[in-house]
């Protein structure tokens, strides 16, 4: 008498496959891991979307004193943000670096009307590093620290 013994693993390389935005059953199931720079209070590991929120957010960095040509007086605010998914999703929605964590940049006009959303831009955090340095640079070069990337003698 022998025994045969079969693999019913199924196979895993689905996952490394792009999503197909088409196909909206090529979902996976995702399991909701809050950051640790999150505001949300306590372990929120495991909280469905609607008790947690769409996104981890760190606590927002502000500065003000910001105006347009035309005199406009506006606000920008920073904070991290990550995707938070829990439950079943559409693959596309963590797939490759869709999940990964972002700086945002919040730009609020002080004339905007009551309820409007800001205008809101998110960088990497390589891009978010490259801005903080060219800010620093040209503030620098605003306040005559430094010339402008070496283009021109400094005056005596
Ligand atoms: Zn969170």
């Amino acid at each position: 008498m022998s025994t045969t013994t079969t693999n019913t693993i199924p196979a895993a390389n689905h996952l490394s496959e792009a999503p197909d935005p088409q196909d909206p059953a090529d979902t996976v199931k995702v399991w909701g891991y809050c950051t640790d720079f999150c505001i949300e209070s306590g372990p929120a590991n495991g909280m469905s979307v609607e008790e947690h929120g769409k996104v981890c957010e760190s606590r927002s960095l502000s500065v003000s004193q910001v105006t347009s040509d035309d005199g406009r007086g506006f606000g920008i605010s920073s904070r991290v943000v990550r995707p938070y998914y829990h439950g079943e999703v559409h693959r596309s929605l963590v797939y490759g670096d869709a999940r990964d964590s972002r700086v945002e940049l919040e730009l609020s006009a002080d004339d905007a009307p009551w309820g409007s959303e800001p205008e809101r831009l998110r960088l990497s955090p390589s891009a978010a590093r490259s801005l903080a340095r060219h800010l620093l640079h040209l503030a620098d070069t605003a306040e005559g620290v430094q010339s402008f990337l070496g283009t021109k003698e400094r005056r005596a």
